[in-house]
């Protein structure tokens, strides 16, 4: 996997459903609608979009896509704050309560330039394949993306389109 890849500044992605995708701006590009993510948008707030990452395919591993073009939490708004408080504690939530995974990891780079959130679900097999903590995150990423099949695509979509379902019963600013 190129670097840039990881951090979601290449220019080009082929999703985990084999789709190609061209753009500027991955983030941009999603927020315009020019790249359709696998599953679809999960939640879409005023200024943040909930979503699965596109190309690692991971049952519960969404990213927070911020609207705006910016690179930091120090750039953001009191109302893009909140929104993207209260939809990091609801898409988690949605994770524990749908009993995908117990626990979870948040990563955000500032060296990527569009502005987003990885909730990252630790499964058990993950600990147990590649031990526990933020090191192994990419090597999980990578093995996901080398194993993947039609079950585990499935399985992803299905997990997408519950915590659709969940967020769509709760009202996320309460
Ligand atoms: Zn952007």
């Amino acid at each position: 996997m190129e670097n840039n890849n990881f951090t979601g500044n290449s220019n080009q992605m082929i999703d985990f459903l084999g789709n190609r995708w061209n753009f500027d701006c991955l983030g941009c590009a999603i927020v315009k609608g020019e790249v359709q993510i696998p599953g679809g948008i999960i939640y879409e707030g005023k200024h943040a979009i909930l979503g699965a990452d596109p190309e690692i395919p991971i049952p519960g591993f969404l990213i927070i896509n911020v609207k705006r073009h910016i690179y930091s939490f120090s750039q953001l708004n009191k109302e893009e704050r909140n929104e993207i408080g209260n939809l990091i504690t609801y898409a988690e939530k949605a994770l524990k309560e749908l009993k995908i995974v117990d626990e979870v990891t948040l990563v955000q780079e500032e060296r990527s330039k569009h502005l987003h959130i990885w909730i990252f679900p630790n499964y058990d097999w993950m600990a147990e394949k590649f031990g526990k903590g933020i090191s192994y995150l990419r090597e999980i990423a990578e093995y996901a993306k080398n194993n993947h099949n039609e079950e585990n695509s499935r399985k992803v979509l299905e997990v997408i389109e519950n915590i659709k379902e969940y967020l769509k019963k709760h009202n996320i600013t309460e």
